[in-house]
């Protein structure tokens, strides 16, 4: 019984074609500058999102944390969502490492931040505050899709206030390819983005931070402080060049087979919020232990969590999909 694993995006494997680009690559010591597929990788995807330059790293906590840390000093504060990754998910870093004040607040239903609300947060010019920096943003947001629209609304705000704006891209080409644009048309709202590689765009390791040539210079001074400098690390870099160019498009599938999922489960009656993307929420309340141990014995893996997500990828194929909305079916019957 082949396992269908739905935890997350993670969890994928690299395909054969994958591994062979990674075995082929250049390597060097890259603390040094000198591993020409990571100098590649960052200069690609810089490139391609629009930004001077870009810093690889192990993962998208440290580029999150590199990312608020190369904006703010000691003492300063960043706005951000409740339930945003950089805020709840990443053990507290920046307030532990970076000595950054968040400032939370709520997000509205379709995962952006109301500017009026961020306009209220932001602390007066007095020594009785924290300096409000950042304004951090988060796309896709629990597989929300942020409106083109917004973040044009949220470059013009940030302008007018004084802040610099992140966005947390870990899945940004998600984003992109539900939209049907560039990614460039995404990320040229903001001044810093962090974008994972070992999410859907399935490398086995690696995030990067891309910004401006002064900001990735901080950055990369910072990364080497959190122990983040690797060494011949082309053959990571290889595994994202390789996703970056082969694995994009096919982000569509893993889209697809969500919104399968959803309507199949609708239609047995379950409680399923609406998908955009590869992210599917089901309220199974009360059940959520029960069904997570009948699904491990039916080979499918899910987190027990009442708000139930599940998240589609690579490793997931069109019949897979179908066999869990059975499992689901005869769950429903228990
Ligand atoms: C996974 C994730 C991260 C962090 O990436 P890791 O590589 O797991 O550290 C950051 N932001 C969001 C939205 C994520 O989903």
């Amino acid at each position: 019984m082949s396992i269908i694993d739905l935890r997350s995006d993670t969890v994928t494997q690299p395909t054969p074609a994958m591994l062979a680009a990674m075995h082929a690559a250049p390597t060097g010591d890259d603390v040094y500058g000198e591993d020409p597929t990571v100098n590649r990788l960052e200069a690609e995807l810089a490139k391609r999102l629009g930004f001077a330059a870009g810093l690889f790293v192990p993962s998208g906590t440290m580029s999150n944390l590199l990312g608020l840390m190369a904006h703010c000093e000691r003492g300063e504060e960043y706005i951000v969502g409740q339930q945003a990754h950089t805020y709840k998910y990443e053990g507290g870093g920046a307030a532990v490492l970076g000595s950054i004040q968040p400032q939370p607040l709520e997000f509205q239903a379709d995962g952006t931040l109301d500017l009026d609300q961020v306009r209220a947060a932001i602390k007066p010019d007095d020594f009785h505050f924290a300096r409000t920096r950042l304004l951090a943003l988060e796309n896709t947001m629990q597989g929300k899709v942020l409106p083109l629209s917004y973040l044009a609304q949220a470059r013009d705000f940030t302008r007018e206030h004084g802040l610099q704006l992140h966005l947390d891209g870990a899945r940004l080409y998600n984003a992109a390819v539900k939209l049907g644009v560039e990614a460039e048309q995404i990320t040229r709202y903001f001044d810093s983005v962090s974008v994972c590689l070992s999410k859907g765009l399935g490398a086995p390791v690696g995030s990067v931070l891309c910004g401006s040539l002064d900001y990735i210079a901080k950055a990369r001074r910072l990364r080497k402080m959190v122990g983040g400098g690797m060494r011949q690390a082309g053959i990571l870099a290889a595994a994202g060049l390789y996703a970056l160019d082969h694995q994009v498009q096919r982000l569509a599938e893993d889209h697809a087979h969500a919104a399968r999922l959803a309507e199949g489960l609708l239609a047995l009656g379950y409680t399923v919020e609406a998908v955009q993307t590869n992210m599917v929420y089901v309220h199974l309340d009360g059940r959520a232990g029960a069904f997570k141990d009948f699904a491990a014995t039916r080979g499918v893996t899910v987190s027990a969590a009442p708000r139930l997500r599940m998240v589609t990828h690579l490793d997931v194929d069109a019949a897979q999909i179908e066999q869990v909305i059975d499992v689901f079916a005869d769950f429903a019957r228990t």
